[in-house]
């Protein structure tokens, strides 16, 4: 993707909205292209798979959630990365949206450079995580100064070694997998402890609270996302504004 445009594909029923929204990615070099309909936007990108999509929740035929969902339960369409627009006070579908599969999300009304840097930091992460996949069995934070080593289940700040439990470790480990990516605490649960779990949404902030007191001055990292969960602070991914 490096010489060829980076394909936009905007579903969004609001024609002054989807055109601000192309007008921004126009002038920063994507090729952007319209469509108001979430049923001819499932069509469009099984047959044109454009790089990434923004996805406004509220459309007229099919709801965002369902595009989302439909387009991640099928294998060709899996992989394209999708960012939602959401209006003020949907939370609950910013986390049903991200556990369905989507990678980031704007609320309106939003700046449009904020959703340009959203989108180039969700396209740098897909090849950043591709990278940094934990190939290894260490995953190195932060220009190296937080290191994970798996196979010791130890975790590195600065060198020092601290201790955590196999909770905080888990919940650590799940987060820096995908840098900038936000987690829900329904996700943290699953992947720590797996389905038949005792870990509640409140256990997971506790967890987390203790975590970072056990980061010292990284503690900042995990991010809280109000309202929808926690994320790996990623600094090569910062979003300039
Ligand atoms: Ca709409």
């Amino acid at each position: 993707m490096s010489n060829a445009k980076i394909e936009l594909l905007i579903i969004e029923d609001e024609l002054e909205i989807a055109e601000l929204i192309e007008f921004h990615a126009e002038r920063s070099g994507m090729r952007a292209r319209k469509i108001h309909s979430g049923r001819l936007a499932l069509e469009l990108i099984r047959r044109e798979k454009p790089d990434i999509i923004v996805l406004d929740l509220m459309l007229p035929d099919l709801d965002g959630l369902e595009v989302c969902r439909r387009l991640k339960q099928d294998e060709a369409t899996r992989t394209i990365p999708i960012v939602m627009v959401t209006a003020k006070g949907e939370e609950a579908d910013v986390v049903a949206g991200i556990e369905l599969g989507a990678d980031d999300y704007v609320t309106k009304p939003f700046s449009p450079r904020v959703l340009m840097a959203r989108l180039r930091n969700v396209l740098r992460r897909g090849g950043v995580v591709e990278e940094a996949a934990p190939s290894g069995d260490r995953i190195m934070l932060l220009d190296g100064r937080l290191i994970i080593d798996l196979d010791r289940h130890e975790v590195l700040c600065d060198g020092k070694k601290i201790e955590l439990t196999l909770t905080e470790f888990g919940i650590l480990h799940y987060l820096a997998t995908r840098p900038g990516f936000v987690r829900t605490r329904d996700q943290i649960i699953g992947a720590v402890h797996g389905k038949s779990t005792v870990l509640s949404s409140r256990t997971v902030d506790v967890h987390v609270t203790a975590l970072r007191r056990k980061l010292g001055e990284f503690a900042d990292s995990v991010e809280t996302v109000r309202g929808v969960g926690y994320r790996f602070a990623d600094a090569r991914a910062s979003v300039e504004l």
